[in-house]
């Protein structure tokens, strides 16, 4: 990002040098010659608005990044892992409600709830996201609490 505002600003830099030159210059200049030095300082100014727009598409995905990482945070602080899923945690510290994937946790601190299939120990539960499978006694619901 810092190169497309350096690059923005040589371009309004050149343009404000343009624009100073036929100021300078005043009636000494020819029509032919005022029309080629405002064409030139009107391109330099479409150089600096593209490198502002490239700075912009950088800023934007900065703050998409930023915006995820905030969240990841705002993840880590509410979970808590037990066997192969993570959980919310109660005002008790217990592990609490169902479990979140913890392949989508650990790769992209996100929390997807995984999909649970049958009431068997053995039951095959997948991510909705990234289709990991658990066995369901591995992320079994309120695992605190002792009950399948
Ligand atoms: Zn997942």
């Amino acid at each position: 990002m810092i190169g497309e505002l350096t690059a923005a600003m040589a371009a309004l830099k050149a343009t404000n040098e343009v624009i100073r030159g036929v100021l300078a210059a005043d009636k000494a200049l020819s029509e032919a010659d005022l029309k080629f030095r405002l064409a030139d300082a009107a391109a330099t100014l479409l150089d600096a608005r593209a490198a502002v727009m490239d700075a912009q598409t950088a800023i934007d995905a900065r703050d998409v990044e930023i915006a995820r990482l905030n969240e990841a945070l705002a993840n880590r602080a509410k979970v808590v892992r037990r066997a192969n899923g993570y959980y919310e945690v109660d005002s008790d510290g217990k592990a609490v409600g169902e479990a979140y994937c913890q392949r989508c946790y650990e790769k992209d601190h996100a929390l997807y709830h995984i999909a649970y299939a049958g009431n068997t120990i053995d039951a095959k539960c997948t991510c909705p996201v990234c289709k990991s499978t658990y066995e369901r006694r591995f992320v079994r619901m309120n695992p605190d609490a002792g009950v399948a």
